[in-house]
């Protein structure tokens, strides 16, 4: 049985057609790199599987159960959107901010265990703002861990990062991959980071072009031409604006 199932998922925006019929399974312990040029959906398909958009056609399942009558799931997914959500002048510390998302009745000391494993513990009492841009994404993984999450969606997540933190970054995924045993769902403009971190790999623009093991992706000169030459239009088309 798969971790997740989406089946001949469509959705618009008022007329405008933004998925068609988008159909792929993950598995539990799948690291997804899910690439696609700007515009593709990728952001929309994310909120169609966290229950943030409902009125999409088709069905998506989360351990076989239709995730519109499981709503309790959604507690069990972390979410990393694409624009930061840290108010920068907020003013509590990193340790305050994610306590607060832990669950009610919860020993604090898990916030402490999972400082130390995001590598933040030594910045625990920083205020958030001090922050550079790859530890405030390291506090969103720390907020999303509190709940123990079987899956984590990130949209995106090493945009604005230095090479240095993208590395980090991604280092951290793969453990909580590997370690911890939470599924991996991320979308991404890198396909090097793609192709080095992913097992499964998507590509997606409107409908889904690929979905499958990531050594038969990339031993496709037709998939990478492809995928550069979508890039490459939305490239070519900013700099005609
Ligand atoms: P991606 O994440 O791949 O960049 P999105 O899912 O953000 O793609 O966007 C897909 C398309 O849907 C784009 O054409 C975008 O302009 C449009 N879109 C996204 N959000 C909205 C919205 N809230 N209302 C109307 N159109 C939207």
């Amino acid at each position: 049985m798969p971790l997740v199932s989406v089946q001949s998922v469509s959705y618009k925006y008022n007329s405008e057609s933004v998925l068609e019929n988008v159909s792929f399974d993950i598995e539990e312990g799948d690291f997804l790199g899910i690439i696609g040029p700007n515009g593709a959906g990728k952001t929309t398909l994310f909120h169609c599987m966290l229950g943030l958009l409902n009125s999409y056609s088709g069905r998506i399942t989360i351990l076989n159960q239709d995730i519109k009558k499981y709503k309790k799931i959604f507690k069990k997914i972390g979410y990393i959107p694409q624009k930061k959500s840290i108010d920068q002048k907020f003013p509590l510390t990193v340790e305050e901010l994610v306590s607060l998302s832990l669950p009610r009745n919860t020993s604090k000391n898990i916030v402490l265990e999972i400082l130390k494993q995001v590598r933040l513990f030594t910045m625990k009492d920083k205020i958030i703002g001090q922050l550079s841009g790859g530890q405030q994404q390291r506090v969103l993984i720390a907020k999303a861990l509190v709940n123990n999450p079987i899956i984590l969606i990130l949209d995106e997540p090493t945009n604005e990062l230095d090479p240095k933190s993208q590395n980090d970054f991604y280092s951290l995924l793969k453990e909580l991959n590997e370690k911890n045993k939470i599924t991996i769902i991320w979308s991404s403009h890198d396909m090097d980071a793609v192709n080095k971190y992913a097992n499964k790999v998507s590509c997606i623009n409107k409908r889904m072009f690929f979905h499958g093991d990531k050594g038969e992706f990339f031993s496709s000169e037709d998939n990478i031409k492809n995928y550069s030459e979508s890039t490459m239009q939305i490239h070519m088309h900013s700099h005609d604006l």
